[in-house]
């Protein structure tokens, strides 16, 4: 899942960023206005998180110009001023939910994916599974016959995209793309190691093994025998 922040306060950018992408999302961070828009109308978000109060376009005029050009991605507003005014213009407008500064970023991290979830037309499983292997959506978390296992955040997001894709093989430079937003180097064995330490917790210990290396082509996350 990819976000889009645009936020000029240079602390609560970085740290939002940072949270976000420990959360588990690629996150592209806009200090500007003009750059956010840009960013919005030329690559592909699942989200976009939008301060109100924003250097050469704030906040209303890039959601109002990103609705204009028909995207319907989901909008949260983050702003310093709680009044009713504020919130009344940033939903019509079409802001899809509203987040008064300062905010505890668990609070922000639940908004948002609240907002993911409503956003896809058919509602989303909470749960994706294979064979024994269950991912709750919702609690982020990984389970094998009921027996919980300890993912990282980005093992998270790399054992979703396998299940999301089930049966289908994804070459590396997809994985690259779609967990670490980097494009695929062959000199780089990161996804390598991705996938053996999450088979290390995942099929070591389970006569059924669920991910395979498709030689030459990539990895396949399969629950038939
Ligand atoms: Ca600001």
């Amino acid at each position: 899942m990819k976000i889009l922040v645009v936020e000029d306060e240079q602390k609560t950018g970085d740290f939002l960023k940072q949270g976000l992408t420990e959360a588990g999302f690629i996150v592209d961070l806009a200090r500007d206005g003009i750059d956010g828009l840009h960013l919005a109308t030329t690559e592909t978000y699942d989200l976009a998180v939008l301060d109100v109060m924003l250097p050469s376009l704030d906040g209303w005029e890039i959601l109002r110009r990103i609705r204009i050009q028909g995207l319907s991605l989901p909008v949260l507003f983050l702003t310093a001023r709680d009044g009713i005014e504020d919130r009344v213009r940033g939903l019509e407008a079409g802001a899809d939910d509203y987040l008064v500064k300062p905010f505890a970023f668990a609070e922000l991290l639940a908004r948002i994916r609240t907002l993911l979830r409503r956003q896809s037309k058919v509602r989303e499983a909470d749960f994706l599974q294979a064979a024994d292997l269950q991912l709750d959506l919702i609690k982020r978390r990984a389970t094998r016959s009921g027996r919980r296992i300890d993912l990282t955040a980005k093992e998270f997001t790399l054992l979703e995209l396998l299940l999301r894709r089930k049966g289908e093989i994804l070459p590396r430079s997809l994985i690259a793309s779609m967990v670490w937003d980097m494009n695929f180097d062959s000199d780089s064995n990161v996804i390598d190691v991705a996938i053996r330490r999450l088979r290390a917790k995942v099929d070591d210990e389970f006569d059924r093994k669920l991910i395979r290396t498709v030689r030459g082509m990539g990895y396949v996350l399969e629950d038939s025998e």
